[in-house]
């Protein structure tokens, strides 16, 4: 096994995490079911080209809600890894970060705490002109939203110069840690490879097969 920096770094593994992840998909997908999400019609940006899914070998052949659970997972595991080495090496935007989140609590989060199969999609369905909400979860975020009882106080230059030298190290960081997984989830390709044709290949067939008798003309 490989132990680059970023393992290294973590208490346990980028190799581990991601085991442990693929494990934890591989106990979701047997109960996975074609329509128990709401369809979407815009495109995912976590999901769409997703390097994971390629290194995992699905890309483009699984459900986008089979999928976007895996990366999902995924996703979790580079940002904490992320926040992690945030935390232990870079004080200025660790303390930027902080600060944001002080002056942000309190308003209601639509996001937070979700199951990983939902997270990062849209949470309100496509607003269609016709029938207007009366109310969006996205809104009801921002109207909840405490006003900051003062305002920021301002970085000096310095600040600002270390603030943007520590965002690129973040970046990069980012950037490894995504590399780091890709190359483990390799590992796993044969497992998350059975998983779909045993519980997820039927069900679209058998999805086809209903609508194909539908199809046909009546006698
Ligand atoms: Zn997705």
């Amino acid at each position: 096994m490989s132990t680059g920096p970023v393992s290294r770094a973590a208490g346990d593994s980028i190799e581990d995490r991601v085991a442990g992840a693929v494990d934890a998909w591989l106990r979701w997908v047997p109960g996975w079911q074609p329509g128990t999400h709401r369809g979407r019609s815009r495109m995912c940006r976590r999901c769409t080209g997703s390097p994971v899914l390629q290194a995992a070998g699905i890309e483009g052949s699984v459900p986008h809600q089979v999928a976007h659970a895996l990366t999902s997972r995924m996703q979790r595991i580079i940002d904490r890894a992320v926040d992690e080495y945030t935390e232990r090496e870079l004080p200025h935007l660790q303390a930027e970060l902080s600060g944001e989140q002080l002056w942000n609590t309190g308003g209601y989060e639509p996001g937070a705490g979700l199951d990983p199969e939902y997270d990062g999609l849209d949470l309100d369905p496509d607003t269609d002109d016709e029938q207007p909400f009366l109310f969006t979860l996205a809104g009801l975020a921002e109207e909840t939203r405490p006003e900051p009882p003062l305002p920021r106080p301002p970085l000096s230059a310095e600040e600002k110069r270390q603030l943007v030298r520590e965002i690129e190290l973040a970046d990069r960081f980012a950037d490894d840690a995504g590399r780091q997984l890709c190359f483990a989830i390799t590992e796993h390709r044969d497992r998350i490879r059975a998983a779909v044709e045993r519980f997820v290949e039927p069900q679209i067939q058998a999805m086809l097969e209903e609508l194909s008798r539908h199809l046909e003309p009546p006698r």
